[in-house]
């Protein structure tokens, strides 16, 4: 007895209760829910790939000021003091506290600036119809650095530390600390924009032609 092969390329699973669909037809906009438990198994973004680009580039453009801008400025007993990210860098790495230095530059730095180039490029090959079998993997990889994304807990530190530092002296928010937020969330919103479903559709055509 033989047994037929299943193909699984039209079916979706739903990410909540892993129930398999078929594939909705959807158009921009809409949302597809699963059947069983009602979540949200698929979602046509609307303009995903202009959106991408648009706020990878701006989160791109913020990173000169994000990094050399000052941060945050301190004023106690007549003394006046600001830094900036890079400041920092340099300070921890100056005072031997390497491990501290690696860990905020991959986490403040680079993740957010990675997963922005690699949105761009991704969204780019798609709009100039440039897909290869390469950027297959590419985008496979890019789906690994989600995890990596670590804006609430950093946002959360920033917040805490100016508490504390408000009762012993005098803060000013430098614009270094605007602009590293603000590319923070585009790297944040990269996620939203980007439609993985759209992308993945885009990228099987292309290989297949
Ligand atoms: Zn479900």
């Amino acid at each position: 007895m033989s047994v037929e092969p299943v193909s699984y390329d039209h079916m979706i699973a739903c990410p909540q209760c892993d129930g398999l669909s078929t594939k909705p037809l959807l158009m921009e906009g809409q949302k597809a829910v699963c059947k069983r438990c009602g979540g949200k198994v698929m979602e046509r973004k609307r303009d995903p790939i202009r959106r991408t680009l648009a706020v990878a580039l701006a989160g791109l453009l913020l990173l000169l000021p994000a990094t050399v801008l000052p941060l945050i400025g301190v004023s106690a007993v007549g003394l006046f003091n600001q830094a900036s990210l890079l400041d920092c860098i340099a300070i921890l790495i100056a005072n031997d506290y390497h491990l501290i230095a690696v860990s905020l530059t991959i986490f403040t730095l680079a993740v957010p600036v990675i997963r922005l180039l690699a949105a761009l490029y991704i969204s780019w090959c798609i709009r100039t119809k440039r897909i290869t079998p390469a950027l297959v993997h590419f985008f496979r990889s890019y789906h690994q650095l989600d995890s990596w994304t670590m804006l609430h807990v950093f946002l959360l530190g920033i917040m805490v530390s100016m508490y504390k530092l408000v009762a012993l002296a005098e803060l000013s928010i430098g614009l270094g600390l605007v602009a590293f937020i603000l590319l923070l969330i585009c790297s944040t919103l990269v996620s939203v924009t980007l439609d993985k479903h759209y992308i993945w559709e885009q990228l099987e055509n292309g290989c297949e032609q």
